[in-house]
């Protein structure tokens, strides 16, 4: 049997889900068996994300245009797309600058002018530095997600009761824009 081939992408987060993931212990042996990691930010060297992705996790936010534009790729190459954690269900903390109407203008002012110890001066180097979106989305905001996962961090239970069936080739007990509940 093909192995199933499985992916993990971060937007605007901080790694905390995907160290959940990795609390997954014993269960990551198994899941070795079963799944090629074709691309992930946690041991793969990262190139383009690849054709024909069967399952991908998702962390984090829409935050910035690197982030729009790599969740419409993924998204478009991936056949089960899930949002891993509070950050892609919600927007969660990343939003927090929601709050403020004139979008991203006094986030950039207070990081790089106002709080900066030498030479302030706003980002303006394209293709470096990826333009903030005014606001920050959550995942299906952007892209349908076929499964919702929350959680600040998911437990390593949830995910594993996430993904167990899908790698036999099931679905979790909810899908669609219903959250899947414990
Ligand atoms: Fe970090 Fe929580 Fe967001 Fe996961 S959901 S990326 S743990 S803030």
């Amino acid at each position: 049997m093909d192995k199933i081939k499985f992916a993990t992408i971060w937007l605007a987060g901080c790694s905390g889900c995907h160290m959940s993931f990795l609390d997954l212990d014993e269960f990551l042996i198994d899941l070795a068996d079963l799944v090629d990691v074709v691309y992930s930010p946690v041991g793969c060297d990262l190139k383009d994300y690849p054709e024909g992705v069967d399952v991908c996790l998702v962390e984090g936010a829409v935050a910035n245009e690197d982030n729009l534009e790599l969740i419409y790729q993924v998204r478009r190459r991936t056949q089960t797309l899930i949002a891993f954690g509070d950050c892609a269900v919600t927007a969660n903390v990343p939003a927090m600058r929601n709050m403020l109407r004139e979008g991203a203008k006094p986030v950039l002012e207070r990081g790089y002018l106002e709080l900066a110890d030498e030479n302030p001066h706003l980002p303006h180097a394209p293709g470096i530095v990826p333009e903030l979106l005014d606001r920050v989305l959550p995942v299906h905001e952007v892209v349908p997600i076929d499964i919702f996962m929350p959680g600040c961090p998911p437990s390593a239970d949830r995910i594993r009761a996430t993904l167990e069936p899908l790698l036999q080739g099931q679905q979790p007990a909810m899908v669609g824009r219903d959250m899947i509940k414990f």
